[in-house]
């Protein structure tokens, strides 16, 4: 270590701290909430932040809380967000801080994401060794779906209202050793979005077929045609997914129905890759009805984009990380088929998603058994301070 990098907080600082880091996150473990219903954590944050002197905007986006912590003549600014909402799981881990309220649980850790960020914004308060703003980005409705936190925040005017020039953000990831930390650059999470194909084609008498247009033969067809989309239009060195999961058509065997309906789940890791994938569905799906008579209609649903890492932040994230914990506890993520609304934040800014270590045993994400690592506490709280620190400290 030089002199340049013993300025900059280390795990040190944080480890003596692990017991307060825990208490906080067993306290938000205990008390989750649901999407859209985060008004307690919002204020237990809130009121945390301003009793370490951060200046607070409540309401952002919903029940969004941004703190603000500004320092020197620095012009540069750093955003770090976590996620504050829980799920509609009834919580079977029998732990002593397990969730109060039967159907709400903290199952995917956001308790966790929510404790450290708290954890790097009373250090970063305290010490002040920066120069530059920091913006604590507390964010709702992560599991919402659709319309979720993340987009809420940027419609509220989140960027205008608060500058940065980067945005970082992580996620606990069960499987790897707690306090390990994970990164990626490039597409990390995939872009999931929901097409549903309504066909139309000419009802009768099952006995009659040359005077109907068979929808079921319709989509007979297109089930088969769409499995040629991953396996001869896209990139073999890329990778998507297009799943038809479900398929509706008739109720008795004498009678040939009027329509059919198909539904898919595409899932793709390159946003030009999501648009390809959305392209060949319309247009295989319309030439076949095309060509059977019937006609058709297509509805794509978008859900979460692809969470695109850019290379320049995911670098540095790295190697402060290295500097943090030693190059042996940080590896590259493999790809990870689920999603995640920090990649609309990402649409906007420069910026990295990171992983953490949840340990190698831990139950899975989402899980009535799952538990966020209080082990992860002290290095993801050392991994924000060290990073805005840092991140401010470049010409
Ligand atoms: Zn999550």
């Amino acid at each position: 270590m030089t002199d340049r990098t013993n300025q900059f907080a280390s795990l040190a600082d944080f480890t003596p701290r692990a017991a307060d880091l825990a208490a906080m996150r067993q306290y938000l473990h205990a008390h989750p909430e649901l999407s859209f219903e985060e008004q307690e954590t919002a204020a237990y944050v809130a009121a945390r932040l301003e009793s370490w002197g951060i200046e607070v905007t409540r309401n952002v986006g919903g029940h969004g809380v941004v703190g603000v912590l500004r320092q020197g003549q620095g012009g540069r600014s750093i955003a770090i967000r976590a996620d504050m909402d829980a799920l509609p799981i009834t919580e079977a881990t029998g732990l002593p801080y397990a969730s109060v309220t039967p159907g709400k649980m903290h199952a995917c850790g956001h308790d966790g994401h929510t404790a450290v960020l708290l954890g790097a914004a009373e250090y970063l308060a305290r010490t002040r060794r920066f120069n530059g703003t920091v913006v604590l980005i507390f964010q709702p409705a992560e599991e919402a779906g659709r319309t979720s936190g993340a987009q809420a925040m940027i419609a509220d005017g989140l960027f205008e209202r608060f500058a940065c020039d980067a945005i970082f953000g992580l996620h606990n990831h069960p499987g790897a050793p707690a306090g390990a930390i994970l990164t990626r650059p490039g597409p990390m999470m995939a872009a999931s979005d929901t097409v549903t194909i309504r066909i139309r084609g000419r009802g009768g008498h099952a006995s009659r077929p040359h005077l109907t247009v068979d929808p079921i033969v319709v989509a007979a067809n297109m089930v088969m045609a769409l499995q040629t989309v991953v396996a001869r239009s896209v990139d073999p060195t890329d990778t998507a997914v297009v799943t038809v999961g479900t398929i509706h058509a008739g109720t008795v065997v004498n009678v040939i129905p009027e329509t059919a309906e198909l539904g898919l789940s595409v899932r793709s890791f390159q946003p030009k890759t999501r648009l390809l994938l959305e392209q060949r569905i319309r247009e295989i799906a319309t030439s076949i009805a095309q060509a059977h008579g019937a006609s058709v209609e297509i509805d794509c649903e978008h859900g979460y984009p692809v969470v695109l890492n850019s290379e320049a932040e995911t670098a540095f994230a790295t190697e402060v990380a290295r500097e943090l914990i030693g190059a042996a506890q940080v590896s590259t993520c493999p790809m990870i088929p689920g999603s995640e609304d920090f990649s609309y934040f990402l649409q906007h800014k420069p910026g990295s998603f990171l992983r953490l270590g949840n340990g190698e045993r831990s139950a899975i994400l989402h899980s009535a058994s799952y538990d966020f690592a209080d082990a992860s506490l002290p290095v993801g709280a050392a991994l924000w301070a060290r990073l805005a620190e840092r991140f401010l400290a470049q010409p």
